[in-house]
Formats: structure tokens, sequence, C-alpha cells
């Protein structure tokens, strides 16, 4: 499979280079070409509702010319130790697709371990080791360092604002060591930002070693979220109804990978694009104009993208038609006050928690099912554990979140980080320190 850019279909590139290089150089979004088209028989046949199983199916059909059955079978197995289970709430008509039971709690974890897995094979055959150099605002910077935690040949660097993640973030970039260093840079997000950007313009830097960056828009990241969809139409088939999926979205990448898989022949009736008051996808489903936004804070704050990345993805994924487009996805929004009801609501509904994101992917399909009066399988995804937003969820809920082993242990452990003003030479000084 080659990848073209959304600026120029007519150069192509190879995997190798897409997941390297992240962007391509006229700013463009690397997309697959030719996006197989496996069948409905493909995904009726996979048997396994595992992760990995089914990330090794479709990992072959995708990449089964570029890395061998063995090597695919070790990154998959690898990269997914984990399931993502659909718990039904009403039986056949409403549940919740829970991906947060990797390593950081968050359905980042998909994207991230398969993209650190897939630059450990290409890596073995490098002779420089790799430099991921990432910026975060909190929750992506924990599933990437968990994600490229021990792998070989691959360093990470991450740059996060001091004082502006919460304690257990700060936990999750600064407590694992090995090839994980964490950078506490003096300065807001968009300093940490600037600062990579300008590690990746450096000749000399690159001269000397090879860097890459594993950001959200990296095509790597958004093809294994597919693998969870086929698991969730393998735990739901069953039902022999059209299924609708719900997702809660900010940058449109998992909505994206949704759309990449159903178009490969998976069985999807309809998606639902759930957001915040930073609704500009709702809003171009309704009235067919695209006008990109600042973003507005929110409580649903993994969601609060004003400009989604991804939208040029998911337009070409429709040939630019408008029509198609809005046929196949429906939109709602909700604001922080909806947000907070909706907990309630599916709490005291159905005993179920949920975090903010969670609880505007399940209203949006609530909304879906009672304004079409259709008879669906309604899957909505839940991107994140609630212990992840533990103190609104038990201040909307009042009543205590229990915390995952795996979380709470990170309260005990001693943070370690290389603290820096916000100044790129000082940057470059003690980022050399640590590679070389
Ligand atoms: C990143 C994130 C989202 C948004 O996903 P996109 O792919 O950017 O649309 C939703 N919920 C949680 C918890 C997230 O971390």
């Amino acid at each position: 499979m080659r990848f073209y850019s959304t600026n120029n279909s007519q150069v192509t590139v190879s995997a190798e280079q897409a997941l390297f290089h992240s962007m391509p150089a006229d700013k463009g979004l690397y997309m697959p070409t030719p996006l197989p088209y496996l069948g409905v028989t493909f995904f009726q046949n996979i048997a396994s509702e595992s992760l990995a199983d089914i990330g090794f199916a479709l990992s072959q059909a995708l990449f089964g010319d570029e890395i061998g059955k063995a090597d695919l079978e070790d990154i998959t197995h690898n990269a997914f130790s984990f399931d993502t289970p659909v718990v039904e709430l009403e039986p056949g008509k409403l549940s919740v697709l829970e991906l947060f039971h990797g390593p950081s709690l968050a359905f980042k974890d998909v994207g991230a371990r398969y993209m650190a897995a897939l630059m450990s094979y290409y890596s073995k055959r490098k002779d420089k080791e790799v430099n991921i150099l990432v910026a975060t605002s909190g929750d992506t910077g924990g599933a990437v360092a968990m994600g490229f935690h021990n792998v070989p040949g691959v360093r990470v660097s991450i740059l996060y604002p001091s004082g502006r993640v919460s304690d257990l973030q700060e936990k999750q970039l600064t407590t694992l060591g090995g090839n994980v260093q964490a950078f506490e840079v003096d300065g807001s997000f968009d300093d940490c930002q600037a600062i990579v950007k300008q590690a990746f313009m450096d000749d000399e830097l690159n001269a000397n070693l090879s860097l890459s960056s594993a950001n959200s828009i990296n095509i790597f990241r958004l093809i294994p979220q597919g693998f969870y969809y086929v698991s969730a139409y393998g735990q739901v088939k069953k039902y022999n109804r059209p299924i609708v999926f719900s997702t809660p979205s900010g940058n449109f990448g998992n909505l994206s990978a949704g759309v990449m898989v159903q178009q490969m022949g998976l069985p999807v009736d309809h998606f639902v694009a759930a957001t915040n008051l930073n609704y500009v996808v709702p809003s171009y489903i309704k009235t067919g104009i695209y006008s990109p936004q600042s973003s507005v804070a929110t409580i649903s704050n993994a969601m609060d993208v004003g400009s989604p990345s991804n939208f040029i993805r998911l337009a070409h994924l429709y040939g630019d038609n408008y029509d198609r487009f809005k046929n196949n996805i429906s939109g709602y929004f909700y604001d922080d006050e909806e947000t907070r009801a909706g907990m309630k609501h599916f709490f005291n509904m159905y005993n179920y928690v949920s975090c903010p994101h969670t609880a505007i992917g399940m209203m949006g399909l609530e909304a879906y099912i009672r304004d079409t009066k259709r008879d669906v399988v309604g899957i909505a995804l839940a991107t994140a554990h609630p212990s992840k937003f533990k103190s609104l969820v038990e201040e909307v809920l009042e009543r205590p979140v229990d915390v995952p082993e795996r979380l709470a242990v990170l309260a005990d452990l001693s943070k370690r980080s290389i603290r820096i003003p916000a100044q790129y030479e000082v940057f470059k000084e003690s980022f050399l320190h640590t590679v070389l």
C-alpha cells in the first residue's frame, strides 16, 4: 500500500516514509492508496474478537506485501495486549465500546502502540537510533510515552508545559525512565510545540540524529483505530441489524478511522459525530459550509478542537462530496451543562459511569435513535476511563470513582524531568546531552 498527500495525489510514498515523516513536505496529510476493498465476507469470517487477532488479520491485508507474516504477528501482539469489549446497556440496542483498557486508559493507546511497534520493526534495519520528539498538553503524551517505553531502537523526548497538566498525567510522562525522557518547560503547550518544530528544522540536529514525530496526524496512528470497529462488529453481528457507531470527536481521527474501515467493507450503516461546543463538523453536516473556529474550552477538554486536522481526510474519503458525507454521518453537539446531565442520566439509567467525552458520544447516539426512530444496534465509543477525569466525575455523580491499580500506583512514584525555560537553545543543549 502506498500513501498520497491530500495536497497532491500524483506523488506517493511508501509506508515506511509515511510512518517516519508524519507529514508530506507540501503540508498535506497522508492517505492510503489504494484503500483495499476487502468485502463484507472478509469481516464476517474473522472469527476472533480480540484486538490483536483482528489487528493481525487486517495488517496482513494492508501490509502483507511489505512486512512478513511473523513480523506482523509480533507487531500486532506487542501493540495490543488488551481488548476493546462492547458493554451492552440495552442489549441489541444501546452499547458502549470500551477503548480504555490499555496502559494509559484512553483509546489513544491503540494508535500510539501500533505506531511504536511498527517504528521498532523498521528501526531494527536502520543503523541509527530513532529519536521521537513530542509536545503534549496532557493525554497524548501519556499514550505515546507508554507506547514507546522499552521499545528497542527508539528514544522518546516529551515536552510538556510545567504546571499545566494534571498530576496523574504528569506522572504518566515522568516516571517511566529508560528510553523516555520528559522535558518540563516553563511555558505553554504552544511554546513546547514551537520548540519541537524548530528542532525538526534544525539542520545540525537532523544531520546527526534521526528525528521523528509521533503526532496525531500520523496515518499510522489512525489506521489501527479501524481495528476496534471491526472488533465491535464481531461482538454484535449476531443481532443481524444495522450498526450505528457514535464517535465523540475532536480532531476527527477516530471517526476517520471508522469511515476508512467501512469503505474497506465493514458493514456499518451510519455514523454519529458527537462533539462539545467545538461543533464545526456537526455544523458542516447541517449547512454544507465548513468554517473552522478558534477552540472553546469545555469539560470534555480532549475534544476542544476548533479546526480539526482530520476534516480534510474525511472529506477525501467522500471524494469531497457533501451529500455523501451527510448521508453517512449525522452530527450532534452538547454544552457542558448538557454533558453533566448526560453523565448523570447514564448513571441513573444504566448504572454506567462515563467520562465527559464518552457521555457526549452516548447522548449523540440516543438522540440519533430518538430522531430517526430506527431499529439499529447503537454503539457509542467510550474513549477514556472515567477515573482519568476523577474530580469532575465525582463532582457530577456525587460518588467516589475507583481508580484502576495501574493508574493509582503512579501517585507514589517520584517524578523525573529536566526543567527548562521555553528557549530553543537551552532545550537543544540539554537534549543533545541526553541522546549522545
Ligand atoms: C483525543 C480524544 C478524543 C477525540 O478524538 P479525535 O480522534 O481527536 O476525534 C475523544 N476523547 C478522548 C478521551 C480523547 O483523548
